[in-house]
């Protein structure tokens, strides 16, 4: 089968630059410990567990004497404040892109700009985000943009993993609430740069494979773009799910496939299925062909 994967996959900056830092430490001899998961993605995390950096999930399982790690999606201010104040050692890998809107929140607070974030509520990137104002109005929805109360002026950003034409579509109805808008497209380069390369590459091949964690924001939005441009989309976690059987019959017709990958897949798990994609024959009996080839035979 022909592979063809898009322009940008993968890990961005952000998370390349968190896990140089954490094995920076790890090399000088430091324990570790990570307070959520460092990024959604599943063989990432059982590689730093063998490594010996566990996951904690809550600040308050952390033992004193290792260094606590703040993940790429930040942690509200005043969470960061109360562990320093316990005398914990942190090593912040906060993405510097997450913490530039951080810095425009606070400008717009200082300035008495009522914020309004764009993005899902819980997750820990916003959850962090919102801290950095006093009230902040978060909208996830059209319904909840056009329910955002008029006002004269209005600062608004974006989680750094939005789809790019939904922030558009938030935006002309937030235009619609506010006298004066001022809005800082906070979607990073790399989640820009993935959603583009999807766009291109799935009208260019039979079936699009997007490889990444289910709970990973940046991925969903590639799988949700990637489908708005070929129906025959499928997002698996990993090589692990190869298997499964609903991508076996979307891949045994296909000629050229398509392999999208979101921001916190490492390069192996890409080039596992690419692999695994490439050398895959539609004549090759699939074991999906044999179960229902026994059904059929009773
Ligand atoms: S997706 Fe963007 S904001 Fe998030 S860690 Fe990567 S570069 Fe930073």
């Amino acid at each position: 089968m022909i592979v063809r994967i898009a322009d940008q996959a993968g890990f961005c900056f952000g998370v390349k630059r968190a896990l140089e830092l954490i094995h920076g430490l790890r090399n000088e001899g430091r324990d570790i410990q990570v307070l959520g998961e460092l990024i959604h993605n599943q063989s990432v995390l059982s590689d730093l567990t063998r490594k010996g950096v566990a996951c904690i999930q809550d600040r308050f399982e952390a033992d004193p004497k290792k260094t606590l790690v703040i993940r790429t999606h930040g942690i509200p201010a005043d969470e960061e404040e109360k562990l320093r104040q316990e005398g914990f050692q942190l090593l912040d890998v906060t993405c510097p892109l997450v913490k530039k809107t951080h810095c425009i929140i606070e400008r717009f607070e200082k300035d008495g700009i009522p914020v309004v974030i764009v993005g899902d509520r819980n997750h820990p990137e916003i959850i962090a985000a919102s801290s950095y104002a006093t009230d902040p109005i978060i909208v996830n929805s059209l319904e909840e943009a056009r329910a955002v109360p008029a006002m004269p002026v209005m600062g608004v950003v974006a989680q750094t993993t939005l789809d790019l034409d939904f922030f558009g579509e938030i935006e002309a109805v937030l235009a619609e609430r506010a006298d004066h808008l001022e809005v800082h497209n906070t979607v990073c380069e790399a989640t820009r740069e993935r959603q583009e390369a999807v766009r291109r590459l799935a009208p260019q091949v039979d079936c699009v494979v997007v490889v990444g964690g289910h709970n990973s924001s940046n991925t969903k939005k590639l799988a949700h773009i990637a489908r708005r441009h070929n129906p025959r989309t499928i997002h698996i976690n990993g090589s692990l799910d190869l298997d499964k059987p609903e991508l076996q019959r979307l891949i045994r017709d296909c000629r050229i496939v398509g392999i999208a990958a979101g921001a916190s897949t490492p390069p192996e798990e890409i080039e596992r299925v690419r692999n695994y994609l490439s050398e895959y024959s539609p004549k090759t009996e699939t074991r999906l062909d044999i179960d229902q080839r026994r059904m059929q035979n009773g």
